[in-house]
């Protein structure tokens, strides 16, 4: 007995996909592969027009890094946690003292967003919640100096990051079960002396 075998699969097997009439033009298949484009048709439109129309995105995406800052100063304490952290060696600062309550403040501090993969690993351990992923992903630079940010480009109100920071409270939360927790600026003053004063 002899079978035809073709792409492995033998011409005398049951188990072979037999076609009847309108299926072997194939019109069902046709029809439904134009039902399916015109219903598409129709629907909403999710394109847009970019750069002319900006895309609005959630609090759970990661934009570039941004300092929070806490009436009108940066809730930063130069610890450098985040630039031991950081994978590519972005983040640089100077530490320096001041007479407020919390006694240092990063002097210098600088991200160099040609290296930042937007990782968010420095958000996730600034014990001060002072440095977090912003929604801003629309930027570019004319040249590499361009692309270090310094306090002036990094310093943003907390107002303006409160769906970020909202969010992470909210995932941290989740960890807890019924213990909720929340920024205390007090946890920003470090010394025994403040913590005596306030
Ligand atoms: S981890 Fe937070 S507090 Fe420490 S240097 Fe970085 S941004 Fe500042
Ligand atoms: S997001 Fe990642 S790569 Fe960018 S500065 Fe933070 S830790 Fe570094």
């Amino acid at each position: 007995m002899s079978t035809e075998v073709k792409h492995g699969v033998s011409r005398g097997d049951k188990k072979e996909r037999s076609l009847h009439g309108g299926g072997k033009l194939y019109i069902p298949a046709i029809l439904q592969g134009m039902m399916f484009s015109i219903k598409h048709v129709f629907r909403k439109k999710v394109t847009k027009m970019y750069p002319e129309e900006k895309i609005e995105l959630g609090a759970e995406f990661r934009g570039r890094p941004v300092l929070v800052a806490e009436n009108g100063t940066e809730r930063c304490v130069a610890c450098g946690l985040c630039a031991r952290a950081c994978p590519p060696l972005a983040i640089s600062m100077q530490a320096s003292e001041t007479d407020d309550q919390k006694e240092r403040f990063p002097e210098r501090f600088e991200i160099d967003m040609l290296r930042c993969i937007y990782c968010g690993f420095c958000e996730e351990v600034c014990p001060e919640e002072a440095i977090v992923m912003s929604p801003e992903y629309d930027f570019n630079f004319t040249d590499r100096k361009d692309a270090i940010m310094g306090k002036d480009r990094l310093i943003m109100d907390k107002e303006v990051l409160k769906p970020r920071l909202d969010f992470l409270a909210k995932k941290r939360n989740a960890n807890y079960g019924e213990e909720q927790y929340t920024y205390d600026p007090a946890n920003n003053y470090h010394t025994l002396r403040n913590r005596k004063d306030s």
